[in-house]
């Protein structure tokens, strides 16, 4: 988008003010830069406007506005995402929706609650759990992640090795589209009828419109819960115990594991009971029936000593299960401690890849002169792989980027995916041609397209932007980034 000049800027922001009031827009550089990056602050897009909705009525008259305007426009949850997809990468207006809080209906009857978009994940754990129940997603972000944003990018998180990811917990949704028309998609049942426009919306990274409803399934909390901790001295003795455990048909909730490198991390930061000197540890937890529940946790020891583990120990109470957990979601922030800055990767493989995988980061990593940290879902397959750099040195962010994209590259070749859990958005856009043929992609944009024929709801992200790519149909043009030169990644 063309800049805009001071007097329209002025008249757009009156427009703003009077549909979300003026202490709800902000237009001021300094104010505006603290809604620049997400979670990856690799990328920086500056909005011209940010502004706080209340209702649905609000987020309509906005996207209404940016609509008749020709502004783009883009919804933002808590700003957690990894992957760049809340970013105005072409301007425009970013609508915050961390005033749109509540919780609007509980029916314990029927285990749903009705929520708005900007309820902070655990939030919802918080309000229902005095009744027995929770909602299963769990991102290791969720004391921040908003609900909306989950939904954006179906995310997933320990426990959904057992329970799914978010698209499996969402029966409705509440949606304001691109011209700002209100429709609801999918119900409070199970199986509506028609198309499953739900599960097109989850997952489309804030592309097809905003949600400002959400009917969420709610679970009882289990009879039982058993978490396990296995150390290994050899990270590939940890990665063959991730199959043995599945092999022998136990569907634990979680099952993650941590490398070295975070383990001191962790260590250094929270002092969570990992020994420092392991390469590499499984947290493992079991729930369900407590009827059973030993046997399950007698079946996963074992599969882990027949791997080879040096120790396996079962967290004697809730308080050092609370604390293995803390080590395992504030892994990323730990990071803090050895490295002033890290880029998270999220690919996917089968399960069975994970030795040599691992060994392929290893080895990509180190001939780049970098180092990694490796914390991941490794009951689901889904790598995250933490390049630790300095930004400050100059041309270390470029092999940051360059390894990133090798390492997901193996991801692809061995017949895994580019993205798990965090999204596409401006960070993997390039990649998209390792995993999909320009027919897939054309196919996609058309579905974009239906949703979002003009292009305004959060442009210039999900598609590839090289034209050495691939053309995605009449909608296509290379995307600002693209033009700057910050696209060459690979
Ligand atoms: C420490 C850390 C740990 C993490 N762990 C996990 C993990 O275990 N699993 C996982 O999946 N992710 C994880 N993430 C990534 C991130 O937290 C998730 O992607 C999360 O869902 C983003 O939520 P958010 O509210 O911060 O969304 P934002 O970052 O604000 O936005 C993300 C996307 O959602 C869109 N969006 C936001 N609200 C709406 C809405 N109402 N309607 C339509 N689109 C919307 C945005 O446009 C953007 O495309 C982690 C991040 C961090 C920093």
């Amino acid at each position: 988008m063309a800049t805009l000049t001071e007097s329209r800027k002025q008249s757009l922001r009156r427009a703003l003010e009077a549909i979300v009031g003026k202490s709800a827009v902000l237009s001021d550089r300094e104010e505006l830069m603290v809604y620049e990056s997400d979670g990856l602050t690799l990328f920086r897009a500056l909005a011209d406007f940010v502004a706080f909705p209340t209702s649905t009525e609000q987020v309509s008259a906005l996207v209404k506005l940016a609509s008749q305007e020709g502004l783009p426009f883009v919804a933002r949850g808590a700003g957690t995402g990894l992957s760049g997809g809340c970013l105005p990468s072409e301007g425009g207006l970013v609508i915050a929706l961390s005033r749109m809080t509540r919780i609007l209906e509980v029916d314990y009857d029927n285990h749903l609650a009705v929520v708005e978009p900007g309820l902070v994940n655990l939030h919802l754990s918080w309000a229902v759990g005095p009744r027995g129940f929770y909602y299963a997603p769990d991102p290791s972000s969720q004391q921040a992640c908003t609900i909306g944003g989950n939904i954006a990018n179906n995310s997933g998180g320990p426990h959904t090795l057992k329970y799914g990811v978010t698209t499996n917990h969402v029966l409705g949704l509440e949606v304001v589209l691109p011209d700002g028309e209100v429709v609801w998609l999918g119900a409070k049942t199970r199986e509506p009828q028609g198309y499953d426009l739900t599960g097109i919306f989850v997952g489309s990274e804030g592309t097809f419109g905003i949600a400002t409803k959400i009917v969420v399934r709610l679970l009882r909390k289990p009879q039982a819960v058993k978490t396990v901790l296995a150390v290994f001295d050899e990270i590939n003795r940890a990665s063959e115990a991730v199959s043995a455990i599945i092999a022998r048909g136990l569907v634990p909730a979680a099952l993650e594991m941590i490398d070295q490198v975070t383990i001191q991390a962790v260590e250094d930061a929270f002092g969570c009971g990992y020994p420092r000197d392991a390469a590499a540890a499984l947290l493992i937890e079991l729930d369900g029936l407590a009827a059973g529940m030993e046997a399950q946790a007698a079946g996963v020891v074992a599969a882990c000593m027949e791997a080879g583990a040096r120790e396996v120990r079962t967290a004697k109470d809730e308080a050092e299960r609370q604390l293995l957990w803390k080590g395992r979601k504030s892994a990323f922030g730990s990071y803090g401690r050895v490295s002033p800055a890290y880029m998270v990767m999220d690919g996917v493989i089968p399960r069975t890849k994970l030795p040599y995988v691992l060994r392929r980061v290893n080895e990509i990593v180190a001939a780049h002169g970098l180092r990694v940290g490796n914390v991941f879902h490794a009951g689901d397959g889904n790598l995250h792989p933490n390049i630790l750099y300095d930004p400050r040195r100059p041309g270390e962010e470029a092999r940051v980027v360059q390894a990133g994209a090798e390492i997901l590259k193996v991801c692809a070749e061995v017949g895994g995916s580019i993205s798990g859990e965090h999204g596409i958005g401006l960070e993997k856009m390039d990649y998209m041609p390792f995993i999909f043929s320009p027919a897939d992609l054309a196919t996609m944009h058309r579905v974009k397209e239906a949703f979002n024929p003009r292009g305004l709801c959060n442009p210039g992200k999900i598609f590839p932007t090289k034209k050495s790519c691939v053309e995605v149909g009449p909608g296509y043009r290379p995307h600002p980034i693209e033009e700057k030169g910050l696209a060459q990644r690979f």
